[in-house]
């Protein structure tokens, strides 16, 4: 049914008093009116959007006032009504938050979404905390969401050029600000309708991508929701509801560029959300699902603890699930999910009841308004509430410009955010006044003044403690343009390092004529030449050793050995040609364990230690799998590690090595005088280059003094 301003209404959620629902009511007559005769693009009658808007801010919990606002909030902009109007019938409540609506539309985003002017103080973060600064009432904020949700709900009606400002403007300014106040679900809404916009090829490419990606998890969501359904109703936990969530196709979009395209990289495609009543089934559910799945230690979070900034509470924890699948699981309470989806507003209804007013919390009324903003810089940051931008600082220049830089800025940062000259002479700092080190941590407000010198000497120190990329990508630059020398010295310690595994002899100790040949082949003029390029990368040692020790000369040296040796490699039996296979992430079987594949459907053979507990019970699809073993020819090198004498010393050092792929032969160890302990090893190299790596990586150990190559 088309829609007339006739047929236009509100679904009043449960439990709405009728006091709140005649006052919203009566805030529709009057919109209605007010809109009488205006249209949309779409050609429907204008009150359509509003009545949209209100209808949001119902379902997400708002208040009468707020749900009434958002019924008026084009009134005063775009009819004959005036704010005196609205203060007349519905009080000054829904006349201030009418009002800052109105305001907020007059900020003007062009310049920064044309990309017309680089002045920063309107970087798209600037924005969205000078629309928080201009708000005394987070309501209006969220006013302003619902308008711009159902505004991009019906951007296919505009221009194409009106489409991609507002969708840009959407994505930079809106979906964070949904995210900064915790509304989850409406910062990907947002998000997933811009991006149709402002990059269509990629969403296409994301949807197919995620279609054909869902046929096939949502099978196995099934499968994964009956087990834990069944597992943590056995364990004593009252489970409310368990549901498999797709990522958003922008959220997917933003990760596979991180991964390279390779959508096999991302493991949190889908995941899985627990409900349970209590906190404390939270923690048991975990407990549970940690029992029968192994969890990836690094990715468990407990942000019931520790809540996000915005106030997100649930576990996370990623484990390889059934079928060893690395399966992400949230656990959750539902009102930890109410507030998760609904955002700030879901929190005060459960709070203080839907009478609570949010401009009466505290931090909110740190937030200044307009007319501040329009004075001075300094005034803008006094009335920013800090609590909301954690993650930034606003410093000063002496001449009282204003700098935003990330949080633990140095003035160094400072330097370069001012200019890359600034930064690259500078030798001194001052905060408010007072001398300090150029690695002290910028506050909030400070006034920064940078000394600097004639000519640029930028310290490699600095890279340590910068904060802003940019800082940090200048200084990079100007040590490979101008470092010669520091670029000689890290050039020689990377060479020096991968000869140890060639050659018994130190650098300098080289033949001279052989060192010439490899500079001369390499094109460098002198060996310093040669150092520096390979201590900016523009060589690779790999270029230098292969010169320097050609296989065949370093292999006749060398004791060979020829026995058989694993290569690491997998045979499925059964068929002629060799068939793909993948290690099972779960019980990650290596050689010589007993091994079993299992045929999956779509993705080959996935080969499991026989012992392994994820090993589905279908005899019928699994196959025998054997480790392909070879006859390469392996060089003997003798290596003596000096190391400290600590428990998990020895394992350290052999699953090091092992897990390089290389075989140990034989091993002694004694005890030295100056109380380390000395391992005498015989190891079976394919190539010299992989005993490089094997050093490289047990000198990394902690405890390990040395590691040196011995004659045969
Ligand atoms: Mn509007």
């Amino acid at each position: 049914m088309k829609k007339t301003a006739s047929n236009i209404s509100i679904q009043y959620p449960p439990g709405l008093s009728a006091d709140d629902q005649s006052m919203i009511g009566r805030a529709l007559e009057l919109a209605t009116k007010a809109h009488a005769g205006q249209t949309r693009k779409s050609g429907e009658p204008y009150i359509i959007h509003p009545t949209a808007a209100a209808q949001y801010l119902l379902d997400w919990g708002l208040d009468a006032d707020t749900v009434a606002a958002g019924l008026l909030h084009d009134t005063v902009e775009d009819t004959a009504l005036d704010l005196a109007d609205i203060e007349a019938e519905f009080g000054t409540g829904v006349a201030n938050l009418v009002d800052g609506v109105t305001k907020l539309g007059q900020v003007d985003f062009a310049p920064h979404i044309d990309g017309t002017t680089e002045r920063q103080a309107i970087s798209a973060d600037n924005l969205r905390k000078l629309l928080l600064a201009m708000t005394k009432d987070l309501r209006v904020i969220v006013i302003k969401l619902a308008d711009r949700l159902h505004n991009m709900t019906t951007l296919k009606y505009l221009s194409p050029e009106s489409r991609q400002r507002i969708a840009r403007e959407t994505l930079e300014i809106y979906a964070p600000l949904a995210d900064r106040l915790g509304m989850g679900a409406l910062k990907c809404q947002l998000e997933d309708l811009s991006f149709q916009y402002t990059d269509p090829e990629g969403y296409a490419h994301i949807e197919g991508l995620m279609t054909g990606y869902m046929k096939e998890a949502n099978r196995y969501l099934a499968r994964i929701k009956r087990f834990l359904m069944d597992e943590l109703k056995q364990g004593g936990v009252e489970v409310i509801n368990i549901e498999g969530r797709q990522k958003h196709y922008y959220s997917v979009y933003k990760k596979l560029a991180k991964a390279d395209g390779d959508v096999s990289k991302i493991y949190d495609l889908i995941a899985v959300r627990v409900q349970v009543a209590e906190v404390s089934d939270c923690y048991q559910a975990l407990g549970l699902i940690h029992h029968h799945f192994k969890p990836l230690i690094y990715r468990i979070k407990d942000y019931i603890a520790v809540p996000k900034p915005n106030g997100y509470r649930s576990l996370h924890t990623t484990v390889f699930a059934l079928d060893g699948r690395i399966t992400e699981i949230q656990i959750r309470t539902p009102q930890m999910h109410d507030e998760a989806e609904r955002g700030l507003a879901a929190h005060f209804i459960y709070k203080d009841g839907r009478s609570r007013v949010m401009g009466e919390l505290a931090w909110v009324n740190q937030l200044g308004d307009i007319s501040s903003v329009a004075k001075t810089g300094q005034d803008f940051v006094e009335n920013i509430s800090l609590d909301l931008f954690q993650d930034r600082i606003f410093v000063f220049s002496p001449k009282g410009d204003l700098y935003d830089l990330p949080e633990d800025s140095t003035p160094v940062d400072f330097a370069f955010a001012v200019h890359s000259d600034v930064g690259l002479r500078a030798h001194g700092a001052k905060i408010n006044g007072k001398m300090v080190p150029l690695d002290m941590r910028l506050e909030n407000r400070d006034v920064v003044e940078i000394l600097t010198r004639r000519e640029p000497a930028p310290n490699r120190d600095w890279l340590g403690f910068v904060k802003t990329p940019s800082a940090k990508g200048k200084i990079r630059a100007w040590f490979r343009a101008a470092g010669r020398g520091e670029n000689i010295v890290s050039g020689k310690a990377v060479l020096e390092q991968e000869i140890k595994a060639w050659d018994l002899r130190r650098l300098e100790e080289l033949p001279k004529a052989r060192l010439k040949e490899v500079v001369a082949d390499l094109n460098y003029k002198d060996l310093d030449g040669l150092l520096a390029a390979l201590g900016e990368g523009g060589v690779t040692v790999g270029q230098v050793t292969r010169r320097l020790f050609p296989p065949e000369s370093t292999k006749a040296q060398m004791p060979v050995v020829k026995h058989p040796i694993a290569t690491g490699k997998v045979r499925v039996e059964g068929s002629a040609e060799p068939l793909p296979y993948l290690l099972a992430p779960c019980c990650q079987p290596s050689y010589p364990a007993t091994i079993v594949g299992y045929i999956t459907r779509g993705s080959g053979v996935t080969v499991h230690r026989r012992k392994c507990r994820n090993l589905p019970e279908e005899p019928d699809r699994l196959v025998k799998c054997h480790w392909e073993v070879d006859g390469e020819e392996r060089l003997r090198c003798r290596v003596m590690v000096t190391a400290a004498n600590r428990i998990g010393m020895l394992s350290d050092l052999t699953s090091t090595i092992s897990g390089l792929g290389i075989n140990i032969s034989g091993m002694s160890s004694s005890g030295g005088e100056d109380g380390n302990t000395h391992f005498e090893m015989y190891l079976e190299v394919p190539e010299l280059f992989m005993l490089a790596d094997v050093i490289k990586q047990l000198e990394r150990l902690p405890g390990v003094k040395e590691v040196r190559r011995l004659p045969r």
